[in-house]
């Protein structure tokens, strides 16, 4: 039931894909008005771009997108909510670059070719190599699969837990314990762990299962939205509004107000105080720890609530931002991404390694301007001394060392690229301060919960949340990255109005078929 002052029949707490999916999915699905509260200048949160010198356009969080080939579900899912006016790109066939001291590999988009490709190099390991990639699957599907026993109905959810529990046993291991157990070359279980930056977390620390799923996620290639991440939020908003929904930014959600045991709106920050506005139904995309210690009210019962806050924050990154002169292309880049590690043991790199390079403007038909984007892992303690000051309000040693840390990865850089330097004309710099003033991530951490073996099964891991008519929505129900965090709000839209995943895949489904 509406409550007076409302007129939405859903408020969403933030704009990214999982906010944008769940509010979409209601507008398109039950004709439902959804309100999306965005604390950011622009909408979109990680999908959001930005521009430099009206030209140069990078991305906040996303590099590239797996299985957006046309014919699977997260691609028809990705239609479905943007009405099929989001475009995308596939990358290079040579989609990957895993660089380390003395040995290089490149993954060819096709798991038949980078099998083989690997087998080459590491003939003694065949039959392990073989094996991993069977084990890969079902560890992705137990990890994907964990994640989902919450949105079945409420009497399959035990007896789907318990086949986890027994199945799953590869999900849960960490992808070191998988590694050693089945290879004895060090050189190759780096090689089969390089993508571990793209979930956060080291092989020592990180779930197989998490682990799997991102390397299965890119087998078949990578994609990227032309017109650049942007347009993913430019695409889902009109959405949206079809419903008469509306997606505000400069909204900053101080609380969910709880009356009765049941979430029935928000306190937004205004200029003259706190604005209540009421909806019966409450998806909060902020994020497990903003939700469940920032937004719920203290004393509202949350059984997990000391598990959560002890449970380990992600860890953040350093981006540098590059606009070059000319295109990187003369150096021989063609738009694959560059994993770059100084070190074959991923536990312990020197700093600035590893590093991950890619070029927007290379995978992008529409770019006015080429640019490239490096990320490096990066320790908040590094940072926090200024945490608290503004964006562009922290003091001059803040701006010494993000300019000490530029020179110093363009150095890397050009020692091996050499005649890189001379192709850049500008760069900007990003750190975990910025994540955490403007994503509100605890730490500035990039990724949410943090996908460690305990990350399965945890309670604060689920779409439906211990407080009645607020669920949960995002990467931190599913997992990290777009297409998780897509998934994450379908599972919240579905959660919320009683529609059964199946349901929504079918409908989905339909107008993929319809629109080939
Ligand atoms: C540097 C980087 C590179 C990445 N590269 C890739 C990639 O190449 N491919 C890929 O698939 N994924 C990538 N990701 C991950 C991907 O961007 C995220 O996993 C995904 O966008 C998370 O979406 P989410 O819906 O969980 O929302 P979150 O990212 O958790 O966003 C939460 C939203 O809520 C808003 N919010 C928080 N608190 C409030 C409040 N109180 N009031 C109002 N609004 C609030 C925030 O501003 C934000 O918009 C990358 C991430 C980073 C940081």
């Amino acid at each position: 039931m509406r409550q007076k002052g409302s007129g939405f029949d859903a408020i969403v707490i933030g704009s990214c894909m999982g906010g944008l999916t769940a509010a979409a999915l209601l507008a398109r699905l039950k004709d439902k008005r959804a309100l999306v509260l965005e604390r950011h200048f622009q909408p979109g949160g990680q999908t959001h771009s930005f521009v430099r010198k009206g030209r140069f356009r990078f991305d906040v969080g996303l590099h590239y997108v797996g299985q957006m080939g046309p014919g699977g579900m997260p691609r028809a899912i990705m239609d479905f909510i943007s009405g099929g006016a989001l475009e995308w790109k596939q990358m290079p066939r040579s989609i990957e670059h895993f660089v380390y001291p003395g040995l290089e590999f490149t993954v060819q988009a096709d798991p038949k070719s980078y099998l083989k490709n690997l087998v080459a190099l590491f003939p003694a390991e065949e039959n392990a190599l073989r094996r991993y990639f069977s084990d890969a699957k079902r560890a992705a599907f137990w990890f994907g699969f964990r994640h989902f026993v919450d949105s079945l109905p409420r009497p399959l959810r035990p007896p789907a837990r318990g086949a986890f529990n027994v199945l799953g046993s590869l999900a849960r291991m960490t992808t070191k314990e998988y590694l050693d157990g089945r290879f004895k070359d060090g050189r190759l279980k780096a090689l089969l762990a390089s993508q571990w930056p793209d979930h956060g977390v080291p092989p020592s620390k990180s779930s197989f299962g998490m682990q799997s799923l991102v390397a299965r996620a890119y087998l078949r290639g990578g994609w990227y939205p032309v017109g650049g991440a942007g347009k993913i939020a430019q695409t889902i908003i009109p959405q949206i509004e079809r419903t008469g929904g509306e997606v505000r930014v400069r909204a900053n959600v101080k609380r969910i107000i709880v009356k009765n045991g049941a979430a029935a709106g928000v306190a937004v920050e205004g200029e003259g105080g706190e604005e209540p506005l009421y909806a019966p139904i409450i998806i909060s995309d902020a994020g497990a720890a903003n939700t469940y210690l920032s937004l719920l009210p203290p004393d509202t019962p949350v059984p997990f609530r000391k598990e959560l806050e002890s449970f380990p924050a992600s860890d953040s990154m350093f981006v540098l931002y590059i606009c070059f002169k000319k295109s990187p292309a003369v150096l021989g880049f063609d738009g694959g991404n560059f994993w770059v590690y100084d070190s074959l043991d991923h536990d312990n790199q020197p700093p600035l390694s590893p590093y991950f390079l890619s070029f927007p403007s290379l995978k992008d038909p529409s770019a006015k301007a080429h640019t490239a984007e490096v990320a490096v892992m990066s320790c908040y303690e590094d940072w926090a001394k200024w945490a608290g000051k503004g964006w562009r309000k922290r003091d001059k040693e803040y701006y010494e060392l993000k300019e000490r840390l530029a020179v110093k990865l363009l150095e890397k850089l050009e020692s091996r690229w050499p005649g890189f330097k001379d192709l850049v004309e500008f760069y900007d710099v990003s750190t975990p301060l910025t994540m955490e003033y403007f994503q509100r991530n605890p730490r500035g951490g990039f990724y949410g919960v943090p996908c460690v073996p305990a990350r399965l099964g945890a309670p604060f891991c689920r779409v439906e949340t211990p407080v009645r008519n607020l669920f949960l929505s995002g990467s931190d129900v599913m997992s990290p990255g777009i297409v998780g965090a897509m998934m994450g709000g379908v599972a919240a839209m579905s959660a919320a109005e009683g529609v059964s995943m199946p349901k929504i895949f079918r409908k989905v489904m339909g107008e993929a078929a319809g629109r080939r």
